[in-house]
């Protein structure tokens, strides 16, 4: 008797606080890509507005969720530099190998195929892996299998477990290519504010770098995992007081050096460029639909010298420098305090009610289980 057909498994989510396993065929590959069977897909927007509100981004829907992931490659075509059997981190959305971001080495999120006004939404992201592909699955993360551009898989170190690489995309991930960017070093002082699973990718970095960290923050289980980090400072936003609190903590009490917003919340991006030194940076790299901040190129750049920068995802320059880091002890004693939870594919609706609560850190689905 012939072995039966390999299958996919996909998680769906057709309507708010309900997923679906669905069987899809094996997915099919062209020249570039390769077939990865994934193993961890950290939950990212899938377990906060997507679960509860329905509310997707230009790239995924009901029927395709996840875009973080590491797993093992499980098919190439002839030629490929990957081998079936080698463990990768995948950084989400296909390369076009011409644009300014492939070819000066920046974040793939900003690859011209990755653009939904140049390749419509069908052609772009995620789903215009699958399409390219002509694939009847596999674009996305949480799924067994996936397909990935192979310039967007980097190999991982065979002593770094999938755990600490999982946290290579929107966690750790953004923190370490942000920070890279905006070339944060020992002896800054950073304020993070919106506390969820980006600032706490953000502190990891900063701490390996051996900057001062405060924290504005209100939710006490994110503040426990802060300290368990070794964040000394934390500030209570809501206190008349906040600011001459942060200040007092900053050198001559000029200000921090650079302030990050992991929420795209108003309240805290409003309070974080307060707290800036003259010349210093503001990074965004939470978002929220529909928040506007109110802005005035005189009082909140010019004045005082602000330079404003966010990025979604990592830089391509950056991977090697992010998984040399992910090998550090203390990175990764501090990686295991932001993994709160742990749950099979099969349970995930259990992690998605979890990170929509925020009594989590990052939340890893097992996609195999
Ligand atoms: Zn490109
Ligand atoms: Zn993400």
């Amino acid at each position: 008797m012939a072995p039966a057909a390999k299958t996919n498994i996909a998680l769906t989510i057709p309507e708010p606080g309900k997923f679906e396993l669905v069987e899809r065929p094996y997915p099919h590959i062209k020249s570039g890509y390769a077939i990865i069977k994934t193993e961890i897909a950290p939950i990212c927007l899938e377990g906060s507005r997507i679960w509860s509100e329905h509310d997707f981004e230009f790239h995924d829907d009901p029927e395709h969720l996840g875009h973080e992931g590491v797993g093992t490659v499980d098919e190439v075509l002839p030629g490929s530099n990957f081998s079936v059997g080698d463990r990768v981190i995948v950084f989400q959305g296909d390369h076009c190998g011409h644009c300014h971001a492939c070819t000066q080495a920046l974040s793939p999120t900003y690859c011209d195929a990755n653009d939904p006004d140049l390749r419509g939404v069908d052609g772009s992201a995620m789903k215009g892996i699958q399409n390219r592909n002509e694939s009847p699955s596999g674009g996305f993360a949480m799924e067994r299998y996936r397909i990935a551009p192979e310039a967007n898989l980097i190999r991982i170190p065979d002593a770094l477990d999938f755990r600490y690489a999982a946290s290579a995309n929107c966690s750790f991930g953004v923190g370490f290519s942000n920070q890279e960017a905006m070339d944060v070093k020992a002896g800054d002082t950073i304020l993070v504010g919106g506390v969820g699973f980006i600032a706490l990718g953000h502190i990891i970095s900063a701490l390996y770098r051996n900057a001062t960290v405060i924290a504005l923050a209100r939710n006490p289980y994110r503040i426990d995992l802060m300290r368990r980090m070794g964040v000394e400072h934390i500030v209570n936003p809501d206190d008349d007081d906040w600011l001459e609190q942060v200040l007092a903590l900053s050198y001559k009490g000029q200000g921090v050096d650079v302030a990050i917003d992991g929420s795209g919340v108003t309240y805290y991006q409003e309070k974080l460029m307060k707290a800036v030194r003259k010349y210093g940076q503001v990074n965004f790299s939470g978002h929220t639909p529909g928040a506007h901040l109110e802005l005035s190129p005189l009082h909140h750049v010019i004045d005082p010298a602000h330079t404003l920068f966010g990025q979604h995802d990592v830089r391509a320059k950056d991977r090697e420098r992010m998984v040399r880091a992910l090998c550090n002890p203390k990175v990764q004693a501090m990686v295991d305090v932001m993994i709160t939870h742990e749950f099979p594919m099969s349970r995930a609706g259990e992690a998605f009610d979890i990170q929509v609560g925020k009594q989590c850190g990052k939340v890893y689905l097992w996609t195999q289980q």
